[in-house]
Order: structure tokens, then C-alpha cells, then sequence
């Protein structure tokens, strides 16, 4: 089932969501919806929030579906540990249409749950490491214009207000 993406503006994106602490059948479905939901969404990544439900999960592929071993399910992550640095675009499915160079570790290492509730750690670089920062911080409330300059942040509020007004958004 694809769900509706709840874009940038909704209250449910910018609260803590709550533990997953259930890893049973209804877990094993949310995440393939959550999946199925990312790939028609041609991302990368993709937070429970952002489908409305406030729960520690998300599903990371960055291979686009190409590579099933890319496939990742993250439960209750948490970075822990970051190394250099890297400079590059970065958008979310939240904010449709609005990207901007926003930094981020160049590695990041997560320790979560797999769907079947098992602890994993991993290390990812590049666009991995850029995927753990931003899904596990839509987890916390957070998004990555966040991380942007004052100045660009509010300029790309300033633009989703607009498109709200003309019930564009
Ligand atoms: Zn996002």
C-alpha cells in the first residue's frame, strides 16, 4: 500500500516519534508499505513520520530498488559515531522540490533493529552516511533545512507559505 506523503508544515514531522517496541506482523507490513511508498516516490529514504505514523522507523535504499541487498530497515537508530565531512545537495520527500547543499558526516555509523527486532550496527559513507543523518533526525523532529543558513532556511519558508496560501502544498 503507498501512503500519502504528510509534507513540511504538519505537526507530526517536527515531535519525537516513540520507540518501536513491537516487531511483529503488523512491523513486517508497515515496512514494505513504507517501502513500496519510497520507491513511487523515486527515494532514497523514508521516515515513519512522514507517513504520518510517530514511530522510530525508517527504510533507507540508495540503490533506488536496484539492489536488493541495499535495503535497509532502521528501528529505533541512533548515530553513533561520525567522522569528517561532506558538502552536498540534499532534499526529502517532505519538501518536495526544495534541495540545498547542507552538511553532513562523510561516514556515520547507526546502531538499530532490524524488522525482526535483532540490534545491527553499520557504517555508511558518501550518500549512506547523508541517508542515516537525515532519517534518523526526522525521528527526532528534525529536518535537514535545519542545517542550513538561517537566511535559506527562511527563504524556503517563506516559499512553502506561498504555495500554502494558493493551496499548492
Ligand atoms: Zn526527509
Amino acid at each position: 500500500m503507498i501512503y500519502p506523503i504528510v509534507k513540511y508544515g504538519q505537526a507530526v514531522l517536527e515531535r519525537p516519534a516513540q520507540p518501536v517496541k513491537e516487531f511483529n506482523s503488523d512491523l513486517e507490513k508497515l515496512v514494505a508499505d513504507m517501502f513500496e511508498t519510497m520507491y513511487a516516490a523515486n527515494g532514497v529514504g523514508l521516515a515513519a513520520p512522514q507517513i504520518g505514523i510517530s514511530l522510530r522507523l525508517c527504510v533507507i535504499d540508495i540503490s533506488g530498488s536496484q539492489d536488493p541487498q541495499a535495503k535497509l530497515v532502521l528501528a529505533n537508530p541512533v548515530i553513533i559515531s561520525t567522522e569528517a565531512e561532506q558538502m552536498e545537495e540534499e532534499g526529502c520527500l517532505s519538501l518536495p522540490d526544495f534541495r540545498a547543499k547542507t552538511p553532513r558526516p562523510l561516514r556515520a555509523s547507526v546502531r538499530a533493529q532490524d524488522v525482526s527486532g535483532k540490534e545491527f550496527t553499520t557504517t555508511g559513507e558518501g550518500l549512506l552516511a547523508r541517508a542515516f543523518c537525515h532519517e534518523t533526525e526526522h525521528l527526532d523532529g528534525k529536518l535537514f533545512i535545519h542545517h542550513l543558513s538561517r537566511l535559506k532556511r527562511e527563504s524556503i519558508k517563506r516559499k512553502v507559505r506561498k504555495l500554502m496560501k494558493a493551496g499548492e502544498w
